[in-house]
Formats: structure tokens, sequence, C-alpha cells
């Protein structure tokens, strides 16, 4: 598949000290076209800056940013034909719902029975017909959100950019959307890079999920990759919950958790090693297991959480066995599968 975007070893210092330290520190990856990546990380990770040097707004200290196969690593963003939706969508008050949805193609002097014509046409792909004399106050705030897509999408940019789309909006609307988002992008076939820190908005909308920290690129791969097998604890306790444990792997393949032997899908280097367990991994009940007692209890509707006291500190399980509850204080024994158990280096 020919690459939408692709980094060639992108670094980033903002201003002119040599000595500050860098935002992103030498990045390499690929957003083929026609799908959506999103960058994923905690609040100053660089995710910002990166979809940045994507649209030619900053510019990149070294490395190479192509597009298509094409260097554009020094273009400015007129030059790249990209469109970014932001956080606040700033849609200009004063202008109707046609007027700006169609701004950018007026800008660019294209003439007005075209501009009316593809404003509609885009209007009608994000779902919004007749709203188009209303003012953006006289709209709600996912309309808001569908009149800045069709802006963005009326250019008909090679690939578009979502820095945060989806923050404003309470939680409910914030679903809607992104299932919009999502089936809009794969009905049309759009390149998209998406940043946000919400790994359960990662997991609901990506093909791909690029995990930054500090900078650089933790891990990248599908959503079930990175939630299946978390490459180091910070991608295992980002990616959703997660206990971890220190263990030790044996050179037989098999690492010892406390009372525990298990045998991971996959192996590592005999010698100290974390293990981080999924709350969902956790049998309860099962012989030879590692006792524990339950600390806490809650319903949830489809599943139980439960919190256990064990002797490798405390266990965070979900179980959708309605059909037997414990109570605080009881004593039973945790076991894991296969499933849902990653073993990760020690520091990473
Ligand atoms: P957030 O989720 O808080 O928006 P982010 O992951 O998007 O964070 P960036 O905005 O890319 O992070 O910032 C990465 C680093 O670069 C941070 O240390 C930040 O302080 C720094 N930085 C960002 N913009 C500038 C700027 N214009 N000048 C100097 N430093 C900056």
């Amino acid at each position: 598949m020919s690459n939408g975007i692709e980094f060639r070893n992108v670094t980033k210092r903002y201003g002119t000290d040599p000595s500050a330290p860098l935002a992103v520190k030498g990045i390499s990856f690929e957003v083929p076209v026609g799908t959506l990546t999103t960058i994923l990380g905690p609040s100053g990770c660089g995710k910002t800056t990166t979809l940045r040097m994507i649209a030619g707004l900053e510019s990149p200290t070294s490395g190479a940013i192509l597009m298509g196969g094409r260097d554009v690593t020094t273009l400015g963003p007129a030059e790249r034909n990209v469109s970014m939706m932001f956080q606040s969508y700033a849609l200009f008050p004063h202008m109707n719902v046609i007027e700006n949805v169609g701004y950018g193609l007026k800008m660019s002097g294209v003439k007005k029975d075209e501009i009316a014509r593809r404003a509609r046409e885009t209007l009608a792909s994000v779902g919004l017909v007749d709203f188009d004399e209303r003012l953006p106050s006289e709209l709600s705030g996912g309309q808001q959100q569908r009149v800045a897509l069709a802006r963005a999408l009326v250019l008909e940019p090679a690939v578009l950019l979502f820095d945060e789309p989806l923050s404003n909006l309470d939680a409910r609307l914030r679903r809607e959307m992104r299932e919009e988002i999502r089936g809009l992008q794969q009905r049309l076939g759009l390149t998209v890079a998406y940043v946000t820190h919400d790994q359960s908005e990662a997991l609901a909308v990506s093909d791909q999920i690029i995990v930054m920290d500090h900078g650089v690129i933790a891990q990248t791969g599908t959503p079930e990759q990175l939630y299946s097998r978390p490459e180091s604890e910070f991608v295992a306790g980002f990616m959703g919950e997660a206990s971890v444990f220190p263990a030790t792997a044996q050179a037989d393949g098999r690492v010892v958790l406390g009372p525990l032997l298990l045998a991971p899908r996959h192996s590592a280097t005999p010698g100290p090693v974390k293990v981080a367990v999924r709350p969902e991994a956790w049998v309860i009940g099962e012989p030879a297991g590692l006792p524990a007692t339950l600390r806490k209890a809650a319903y949830l509707g489809g599943y139980y959480e439960y919190g256990f006291d064990t002797a490798l500190g405390p266990v965070f399980v979900v179980s959708t066995d309605l059909a037997r509850k414990f109570g605080v204080g009881a004593e039973t024994t945790l076991t894991l599968g296969t499933h849902g158990v990653s073993v990760v280096p020690v520091g990473g």
C-alpha cells in the first residue's frame, strides 16, 4: 500500500537554543493511504508537535516528512493538501453554515455556483441538510462539529488531521461523534492522523495507534496489538487497566510470579521481568492459585469489579461471572491463563 504520510527519523526542538530539550526525538512511522492512525500519549509527549509537523505548521529540526512519496519537509501548509480540525472548531460566528463550509473554496477562487454545490454535497455527506442558513450559535455542539468536518472535507484534502476533536463535547456526544468520524473516514477512504490523550477513543476509531512518551514512540500497532501485547509497562498502563508485578523469566520460557508458573504466549529473556495483567485475565477460585482476600466489590451491571489483597500486592479483577458473587472479606485464589498476560522488561 502506498504511503499517505511517512516520517523518517524526525526531531523537533523549539526555539534557537541548541541546549533546549527536543520535543520530538527522532520518530519514524507511516500512515497508509485510506487509514486512520491515532497519535496517543500523555500531556507533553509531543503529539500536537507531531501533528503540526504533518500539517506544515512546524518544521522539523532534522529528518524527513513524505506525503504520497513526495518529500514535503520544507513545504508550507498550503502546499501540502492537508486539512486540520482543531480542538476548538473555530467556526466563523458571523457566517452561516454554507458560508463557513464554502470559505476555503472562496479563498482559492472557486466560482460562486460551484462553491454552493460542493458545500451542499459535503454537508449532505456529514448528514447535515437544511441547516444552510443557520449561524453557528444556532447549532448544537454535534452539529457545529459536523460543520467543521464539512469545512475541512470540502477542500478534498489528501490528508485530514484531527487535534483532540472531541474534547469540547459531553461524554455521550463524544461517543456519537467518534463513531461518525470513523464511519465517514471508512466510507470516503480518508487518510487521517488523529491526536488524542484518551485511550478508549483511540481504541475505538483507529486502524493503527502510535503511543508516544516523552518525545519518542513507545509502541506502534493495531488497537488489539497494543491492548493484548504491550511491550512496556508504560504502554500496558496507558492502554487500559493493568496490574504490574515483578517476576522471573526462566530459561524454559516460563515465568514465575509468586506461587504461579505462567506459560506466556511470547517468550522473554531469562531473568527479572515484569508481568502486566489485564483485570479480565484473572480466574477466581481455581486450585493452586495465589491466595487472595476480597477487599472491595462493585456491581457494574454486566460485570463485577473486585479489589483483592494478595502477597503480590493489590490485584484488580473484572469478572463477568454474575452467578457467583463474593462478599468483602472472602478468602479465595487467583490464577492466570495466557490471554491478558504480558511479560515486559523491567524499567520499560
Ligand atoms: P498536550 O496533550 O498537553 O497538548 P502534547 O502531547 O500535544 O501535549 P506538545 O504540545 O507536542 O505535547 O508538546 C511537546 C513538548 O514541546 C512539551 O514539552 C511542550 O512544552 C513543548 N512545546 C510545545 N509547543 C512549544 C512551543 N511553541 N515553544 C516551546 N516549547 C513548546
